[in-house]
């Protein structure tokens, strides 16, 4: 592949992959997607992504990163994730700058998953706006007028909110967060609670149970789209968003879902239930970090 330098690169870290790519005239080009192993730290995967990008653009203009975890973006620092265990407080954004010498930046990845929607035109570029990603975890993103609302710096940590006082212990210290409720571990949970038999029970075979009409499943949906409900519920109290989105893994079992979570909503909640799936690729964290990075150079 030929050498074209001063690309706007993004990339993705998840607890599982990495997919890294640039913004080209026509939109952006996923280069690879990297298997992320928490276990080997966080310099090895950067070598990897060096690895790649030199191959491509031996003088990066701009990088961003989206990340899994609490980001502290002032300083570009790696508070905590739960799937990225030791890698805690993480100087990623400084490495990422000695490494490619150019400008870098760090985010949450659900935030630049966000970026991505609202340059898209998915996320409206008016009024209050709330993403939430359903996957391993909950993720959480405020945008109001098309910005992303950070308050001190980590607001939109939905997954973390107490839904239940004396619950589910969390692996960020608490009890009872949403994301032990409403994740995937939480619908496996659930599922097997039913009494079925099903070896390695995952939210994809979960699914295709329900969708086959397995009693067990559609229960294990019902009581995971009452836990969405709950959460959305507790969200319009606080913010009042004129339109919540659903993205991440989970939201492919949307339909499995969503009328209990509807139900449930209104339950505990007078406002209007405004709620939609978004459909996005899977590169769009990605995207969304090039985008962000770009920003560094206008
Ligand atoms: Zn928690």
């Amino acid at each position: 592949m030929s050498n074209l330098p001063g690309k706007h690169w993004g990339v993705d870290i998840g607890g599982t992959t990495t997919i890294l790519g640039y913004l080209a005239n026509d939109g952006f080009k996923t280069v690879s997607t990297l298997q992320t192993i928490p276990s080997e730290g966080p310099e090895k995967l950067l070598t990897q992504i060096r690895r790649t990008i030199s191959n491509i653009d031996d003088s990066p203009g701009t990088i961003g990163v989206g990340i899994a975890g609490l980001v502290d973006r002032e300083n570009g620092i790696l508070i905590h994730s739960p799937n990225l265990i030791n890698w805690g407080r993480f100087p990623l954004q400084e490495r990422l700058t000695d490494i490619f010498r150019c400008p870098a930046v760090i985010d949450n990845d659900c935030n630049t998953f966000a970026i991505q929607a609202i340059d898209s035109g998915e996320i409206p570029s008016d009024g209050l706006s709330l993403l939430i990603t359903l996957g391993t975890g909950i993720g959480g993103t405020i945008i109001h007028n098309g910005t992303i609302l950070y308050g001190t710096g980590y607001a939109g940590e939905f997954g973390h909110m107490t839904v239940n006082v004396s619950g589910e212990a969390c692996p960020c210290g608490s009890r009872g967060c949403w994301e032990r409720y409403a994740a995937a571990e939480a619908l496996v949970r659930y599922f097997k609670r039913t009494g079925s038999d099903l070896k390695d029970a995952d939210p994809r075979k979960i699914a295709q149970l329900a969708e086959a009409g397995n009693e067990n499943a559609l229960k294990a949906f019902e009581e995971f789209g009452e836990w969405v409900g709950v959460g959305l519920a507790n969200l319009s109290h606080c913010l009042s968003p004129s339109e919540i989105f659903l993205a991440g893994g989970l939201v492919k079992t949307f339909s499995l879902f969503i009328e209990h979570a509807r139900h449930e909503f209104h339950r505990r909640c007078l406002y209007k239930w405004n709620v939609s799936a978004l459909s996005s690729c899977s590169d769009a964290g990605a995207e969304g970090a090039a985008i962000m990075g770009r920003a560094l150079s206008l």
